[in-house]
């Protein structure tokens, strides 16, 4: 007899780790679209927030700076039935 858990031993740490960093870097959330006149499913682009604070901690938070002039740039919540930017 096999023990029922042994499937889930193939799943190794480093596995279930990138599963939530993916799961972390697509953002959902319901917002409404003047566009579609709805509230609608909004999307926003990967960001690796885990990355990015990785990159600060190694740069000595010189990249700190480049994250805040890239997350002013970046467009936010877009409207995943038109693709148009939504508030
Ligand atoms: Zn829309």
């Amino acid at each position: 007899m096999s023990p029922p858990f042994r499937r889930e031993e193939r799943l190794g740490p480093s596995e279930v780790f990138k599963r939530l960093v993916q799961i972390a870097s697509q953002q959902e959330t319901t917002k409404f679209c003047p566009h579609c006149n709805q509230h609608v499913r909004a999307v926003r682009p990967g960001t690796s927030r885990l990355r990015q604070l990785v990159l600060t901690i190694l740069t000595l938070g010189l990249w700190g700076i480049g994250w805040i002039v890239d997350a002013f740039r970046r467009p936010g919540w877009r409207c995943s039935v038109c693709d148009r930017q939504v508030g």
